[in-house]
């Protein structure tokens, strides 16, 4: 197939094809053609967009990858009922005042004695769609803490929440935040919904029409990951955006020169359009230094502070606000 599939000729010219092959032996156990299709899906995924290889074989590091996402399945429900996932809040920092405006919350899955990462389970939560549930009650959870924070220290800090792509097939899914920020009586003013980039290249969703409907709500826009997808400023200029969060993969290769380019052209266009700058993934006090003189409003990072409990970010907001 790779032979005779490397180039075809359209008009006289001759198009090179790179193909990507996901390889599912049979047995006599497969009944189930989407199980098996699925299984072949994952072989591909793994060479998807790679040159140098065309094609993979479902093998034994797939199989356990999939028991492996099975197990996590059969006990997601469980787990959100007893209350296993939790909240955890990374600070902002304002960069010309060096205050704390806020933080991100991102969530830690509390499995009998052990933390896990969300990377090993938002992708799996993202294509079954648990993901729905498990953002609508992270961001329950926050509205409380800040509602409680309001209450005892008068705190008002801006709190951001991620929002899976998954939310986005539901033209009407803001509804829902909106209810809960209602019962806690939240000024929606105060919560930042993150966006990755990629939801904004998505052709399958008006996206100007679902952030402008979040936007007529009240709460904050920024897009997450910036960088790392297809958009670019031009498109997000229509949008209702008011913050682009620059990935850390930028600052990451903050020493090359080529780089350090990419980081100002982004902060140049996004002064144009109006919108702020938060540059994440910050570590070291060069990189922070960096990203300021290049005119980022705010910095998100292990320089300023890992992601923490609710009870170390009270503390660390009374100290540094
Ligand atoms: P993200 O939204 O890009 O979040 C930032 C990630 O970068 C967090 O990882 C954070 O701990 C990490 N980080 C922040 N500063 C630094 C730094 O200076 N150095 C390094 N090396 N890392 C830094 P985390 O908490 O593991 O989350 C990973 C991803 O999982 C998030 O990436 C987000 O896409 C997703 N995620 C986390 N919580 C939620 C959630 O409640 N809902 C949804 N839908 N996705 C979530
Ligand atoms: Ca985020
Ligand atoms: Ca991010």
């Amino acid at each position: 197939m790779l032979k005779h599939l490397s180039t075809i000729e359209v008009n006289n010219l001759n198009i090179h094809i790179n193909l990507s092959i996901g390889v599912y032996k049979l047995n006599e156990k497969d009944k189930d053609i989407n199980k098996i299709l699925d299984k072949a899906y994952m072989a591909r995924s793994k060479i998807k967009g790679l040159y140098d290889n065309n094609y993979y074989i479902f093998d034994e590091t797939l199989e356990n990858k999939l028991m492996e996402d099975q197990k996590i399945e059969s006990c997601m429900e469980d787990a959100l009922k007893n209350n296993e996932f939790k909240v955890v809040y990374q600070p902002k920092t304002f960069t010309k005042s060096e205050k704390v405006i806020g933080a991100e919350a991102l969530v830690r899955w509390y499995k009998d004695d052990e933390i896990i990462a969300p990377y090993k389970f938002i992708p799996l939560f993202e294509k079954n769609k648990f993901i729905i549930k498990l953002d609508l009650y992270i961001f329950e959870q926050v509205c409380k803490d800040i509602s409680n924070w309001k209450e005892k220290y008068n705190f008002i800090p801006i709190i951001s929440i991620n929002l899976s792509k998954a939310h986005f097939e539901d033209e009407n899914f803001i509804d829902e935040y909106v209810k809960i920020t209602d019962k806690y009586n939240i000024n929606r003013s105060q919560i930042d919904l993150e966006i990755t980039e990629s939801v904004t290249a998505d052709e399958n969703i008006d996206i100007i029409k679902v952030l402008n409907k979040i936007k007529e709500e009240g709460f904050i826009i920024s897009i997450d990951d910036f960088g790392t997808g297809y958009s670019s400023l031009s498109m997000l200029q229509n949008m209702p955006i008011d913050i682009i969060k620059i990935d850390k993969v930028f600052v990451d290769k903050a020493n090359l020169m080529s780089d350090k380019n990419i980081i100002n052209y982004i902060m140049i266009l996004a002064k144009r359009i109006g919108v702020e700058t938060i540059v994440e993934g910050v570590e070291t006090k060069e990189q922070a230094d960096f990203v300021k003189k290049l005119g980022c409003d705010i910095i998100q990072g292990y320089y300023y502070s890992k992601p923490i409990s609710r009870e170390d970010f009270e503390e660390y907001f009374n100290k540094n606000k």
